[in-house]
């Protein structure tokens, strides 16, 4: 009796790769990886070579896989897969270890600095970006390295390390890997609290908006009214937008705080409005609520309920953002300015240099990014970035908004430069809704505003 088992066999052994690999990628999977680890530390041991653990993970994967779908996700998962195969010796290990994140085991390696070396290696292999349709995204990775023997002798404390080097990589972001030691920021537990304290803010109304206001150097008046995010913490007092936009931006946890913040700011409004005061607001918009499809639906559907209109709003977004992320935010932009919301690009001049999408953007203002008035010390201070953006917003019939105008000097600089708006502590400091009201009530329009703060 003879049985062709040739079937039986094949059928095995697909079963035994599914166990052990992703099928998305092809690369080992968890299970496999943690085979492979205990070989990879048993000869370790024995040879008394180092190997290293490279915690890899793609940045802002959560938004493309959002705006995109699920499919270009997953299309991005194996392009970068692909780009990390080919970084890597035949001896190497790598695995994906679930979402966007993969580990890599570099076995036999002198130094730290071998391994900084494979990641500059992987940093440079995916900085093309990746190429879908029409859209082109580019990406970035963050890496986080530890090494046996140097920082830990099994596998859960390496991998821990390697983590925590990950967390300092991707708040740096300036796309070196990170290599473990032991002064390093325990960005963990520290980013769970943050997400905590900004879930407990938006539940228990703890969200609050400071405004900050920006004058028409011309007239005196009051152009346009910042909000700016500020948390009320039972025991630290305010908290300010640096301590949690980045880490709300990581979760999902910045489009609930953008609505929670764009409901006070409507509260606020409707109580301006009621005072007689129609000045427009302006709003900080992160990428990620600006990347998702619904956004302006919602944006717009808030103004409305309140009873306000689009045109007293103006979103503030980021000139790397615009850039960055343009096929995904430019529909959500377009529109919104169709129905009157005016948009301004913040931070200009900070981030890019590329000059190349400001006409093909439907924008309103350019804020430049307070560093350049900074630098304007004494009323002799040589200065020809400042009158040249100043030409350029000009000529591309866009308001100009200098931002952190600290002292008269400034002040009268700008003056003196025909600069249009203003704003910074020499006008206000950003202050609370009832304080603003205040200001709003009490401000004399003056073309030169002499003498000291005003707050
Ligand atoms: P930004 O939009 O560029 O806001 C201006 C920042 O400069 C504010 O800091 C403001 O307090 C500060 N500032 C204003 N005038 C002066 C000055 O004369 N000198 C100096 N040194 N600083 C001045 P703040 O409130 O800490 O906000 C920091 C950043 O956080 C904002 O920068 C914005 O990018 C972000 N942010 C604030 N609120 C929100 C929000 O609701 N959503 C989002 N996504 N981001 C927000
Ligand atoms: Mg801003
Ligand atoms: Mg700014």
């Amino acid at each position: 009796m003879a049985r062709d088992i040739t079937d039986k066999k094949r059928a095995e052994e697909i079963i035994r790769f599914q166990h052990n690999h992703d099928l998305l990628t092809g690369l080992p999977n968890r299970n496999l990886l943690n085979e492979q680890v205990m070989i990879l530390l048993n000869h370790a041991r024995r040879s008394e070579e180092k190997l290293a653990i490279l915690y890899i993970d793609i940045d802002r994967f959560k938004l493309v896989n959002d705006s995109y779908g699920q499919i270009v996700g997953d299309k991005l998962l194996q392009f970068v897969a692909d780009k990390l195969k080919s970084c890597v010796r035949e001896a190497d290990v790598l695995a994906r270890f679930g979402g966007d994140e993969f580990i890599l085991l570099l076995p036999d390696i002198h130094s730290a600095q071998d391994a900084s070396t494979v990641a500059r290696k992987i940093s440079a292999a995916t900085s093309q970006p990746f190429v879908y349709g029409k859209s082109e995204i580019h990406i970035s990775l963050s890496i986080g390295a530890s090494l046996y023997p140097d920082h830990g002798n099994n596998w859960q404390l390496l991998l821990k390390k390697a983590d925590t080097a990950l967390c300092n990589s991707r708040a740096t972001a300036n796309n070196e890997c990170c290599v473990y030691h032991d002064n390093l920021t325990n960005y963990n537990s520290n980013k769970i609290y943050i997400e905590n304290l900004v879930r407990a803010a938006i539940k228990e109304q703890r969200l609050i908006a400071f405004y900050q206001p920006q004058v028409d150097l011309e007239t005196g008046e009051i152009h346009a009214i910042e909000a700016l995010a500020r948390i009320e913490s039972p025991d630290q007092g305010l908290i300010l937008p640096g301590t949690f936009i980045e880490i709300a931006e990581e979760s999902s946890l910045i489009c609930d705080l953008g609505e929670a913040f764009l409901d006070r700011v409507c509260e606020d409004l409707i109580k301006w409005r009621a005072a007689g005061h129609n000045v427009p607001v302006s709003l900080n918009i992160s990428a990620v609520q600006l990347a998702m499809a619904s956004f302006s639906e919602s944006f717009l559907n808030k103004v409305y309920s309140c009873g306000l209109s689009p045109e007293q709003f103006e979103l503030e977004i980021t000139e790397n953002v615009i850039i960055k992320n343009l096929e995904m935010t430019l529909d959500n932009i377009i529109k919104l300015t169709k129905l009157g919301v005016n948009i301004a690009v913040d931070d200009f001049g900070k981030g890019y240099s590329s000059l190349s999408y400001l006409d093909q953007l439907p924008l309103k203002t350019l804020k430049l990014d307070m560093s350049f008035i900074h630098k304007v010390q004494s009323a002799e201070t040589e200065n020809s970035i400042i009158p040249a953006m100043l030409n350029v917003s000009n000529g591309l019939k866009l308001n100009f908004v200098v931002e952190g105008v600290e002292n008269r000097v400034q002040h009268d600089y700008l003056l003196e430069q025909g600069a249009c708006i203003a704003q910074g502590f020499y006008y206000s400091k950003p202050v609370s809704a009832t304080h603003i009201l205040d200001f709003l009530r009490t401000h004399q329009p003056v073309a030169a505003p002499v003498g000291e703060q005003l707050d």
